[in-house]
C-alpha cells in the first residue's frame, strides 16, 4: 500500500498515444534550426549509422548517447574515434577553408548537430577549428593558411589553443611565457619561466593535440613587444610528447570528460620565425620587429579581437553538466 507505479517503467513516447499537434512540426523544426535542414539530417543520419554513436532503436526512433558512466580516458578515446569517423564522413569538409558565408552557416549547423549528440564531441571539434584553426586563419598570413589549415581540416594534425596560464585567465595581457627572437638561428626560444605560467585548462592538451598556439611575450634585443601567438609543435604523429615540453592532465571535470584538458610547460623550445602568426606584427630574419600598429594598446587589441568569441564559448561550455539520458534527433 503507498507504493505508486512509477510512471518512467512504463514509458512510451507520447506521440504513440496522443493527438497529433494542431501545429506542423515541420514548420517548427525549421523555424528553430533556420538553415541547412538538409546538411543536419545528413549528420544526424552519419551519427545513427555508426556504433561509435551507441545507437539504440526503440518505438521505431534511434537513439543515441555516448556512454557517460564509461571512465574519462574511455570517454577521451571515444570522443578521437567518433572524430575520425565523422572526418572520414566528410562532416568537417571546407570548415577551413571554403570562403564565404555559406560556408560559414554550414560549419555552424553541422556544430550545433554534434553539440545536440555530446557537448565533449562539440568542444572538442570546436577547439580544433575554431581556436587552433580560427587562430591559424585570423591570426595568421597565407604562408600559415598554405601549410596549416587543409591539414587541419582532415585532422592529418591535431591542434590546441594554449594561452590561459595558471596565474593568467581573463587577464591575458599578464602572460608570463616568454619567446625570445635568435636572430643567429632565425628562431623563437620559448620558455616557462616559472609555476604561474604554466599553460592551463588547455582543451586537447593531455592525450591528443600534436601542436599547440602558444600564447607568449615577445622579447627581442632586450625589449618587450607584448603578448604574441606563435605555433609550436608538441607531439609527434605517434602521440609522444616531444622533448623539452612537459604536460599533465587537467584530470575529472563535473562535465565534459570526453575533452582532455591538460597543462603544458615548454623548456626552451625552438620553432621557426615563420611560426609567429603575423597578422598585425612580424619579425624580420635579422631580429627587427615591424607592426603597423604603433600603439601597444591597440596592437593588442586588435590581436585578441577575433578570438574573444572562442574564449567566451568556452567558458560558457565549461559550465555544461554532462546529459544523463539518450537523445533521438529531432524529427528524424
Ligand atoms: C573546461 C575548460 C576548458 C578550457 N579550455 C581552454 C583552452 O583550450 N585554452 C585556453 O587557453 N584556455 C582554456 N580555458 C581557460 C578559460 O579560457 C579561462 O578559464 C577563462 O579565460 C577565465 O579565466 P580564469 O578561469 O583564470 O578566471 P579568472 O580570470 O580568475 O576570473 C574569475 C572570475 O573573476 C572575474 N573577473 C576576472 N577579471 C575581472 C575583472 N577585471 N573585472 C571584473 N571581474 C573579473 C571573472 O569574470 C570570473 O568570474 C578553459 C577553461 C575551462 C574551465
Amino acid at each position: 500500500a503507498g507504493l505508486q507505479f512509477s510512471p518512467c517503467l512504463s514509458y512510451a513516447p507520447p506521440e504513440s498515444s496522443e493527438a497529433p499537434p494542431a501545429f506542423a512540426p515541420m514548420e517548427l523544426r525549421a523555424l528553430l534550426d533556420g538553415h541547412h535542414l538538409r546538411e543536419r539530417d545528413w549528420a544526424y543520419g552519419a551519427m545513427e549509422e555508426s556504433p561509435l554513436f551507441c545507437p539504440r532503436r526503440a518505438g521505431g526512433k534511434v537513439f543515441v548517447s555516448p556512454d557517460y558512466n564509461e571512465g574519462k580516458e574511455g570517454q577521451r578515446e571515444a570522443t578521437m574515434r567518433r572524430i575520425g569517423y565523422l572526418t572520414r564522413r566528410g562532416v568537417f569538409r571546407g570548415w577551413l577553408t571554403e570562403p564565404g558565408p555559406d560556408a560559414e552557416l554550414r560549419k555552424l549547423a553541422l556544430l550545433e548537430c554534434l553539440g545536440v549528440y555530446d557537448h565533449s564531441l562539440a568542444i572538442k571539434v570546436g577547439v580544433h577549428f575554431f581556436l587552433w584553426g580560427g587562430a591559424v586563419k585570423f591570426l595568421g598570413t597565407k604562408r600559415h593558411h598554405d601549410k596549416w589549415l587543409l591539414d587541419t581540416e582532415n585532422y592529418v594534425i591535431k591542434g590546441c589553443f594554449a594561452m590561459t596560464e595558471l596565474g593568467h585567465g581573463s587577464n591575458v595581457r599578464g602572460i608570463e611565457t616568454v619567446a625570445t627572437y635568435d636572430s643567429k638561428t632565425g628562431e623563437f626560444v620559448i620558455n616557462t619561466p616559472c609555476e604561474s605560467a604554466q599553460k592551463y585548462w588547455i582543451g586537447g592538451a593531455a592525450n591528443h593535440a600534436t601542436h599547440t598556439i602558444v600564447f607568449a611575450q615577445l622579447h627581442i634585443n632586450g625589449r618587450n613587444e607584448g603578448v604574441h601567438a606563435f605555433i609550436a609543435q608538441i607531439r609527434d604523429q605517434d602521440e609522444n610528447v616531444l622533448p623539452n615540453i612537459h604536460i599533465a592532465d587537467c584530470g575529472h571535470k563535473i562535465g565534459l570528460n570526453g575533452v582532455d584538458n591538460g597543462r603544458i610547460w615548454f623548456n626552451n623550445i625552438r620553432v621557426p620565425r615563420e611560426n609567429l602568426l603575423n597578422l598585425v606584427a612580424d619579425v624580420l630574419p635579422d631580429g627587427k620587429y615591424v607592426s603597423m600598429i604603433d600603439n601597444p594598446d591597440q596592437r593588442f587589441a586588435a590581436f585578441l579581437s577575433p578570438l574573444t568569441l572562442g574564449r567566451v564559448n568556452i567558458a560558457v561550455n565549461a559550465v555544461y553538466i554532462s546529459k544523463v539520458c539518450s537523445v533521438a534527433f529531432p524529427f528524424r
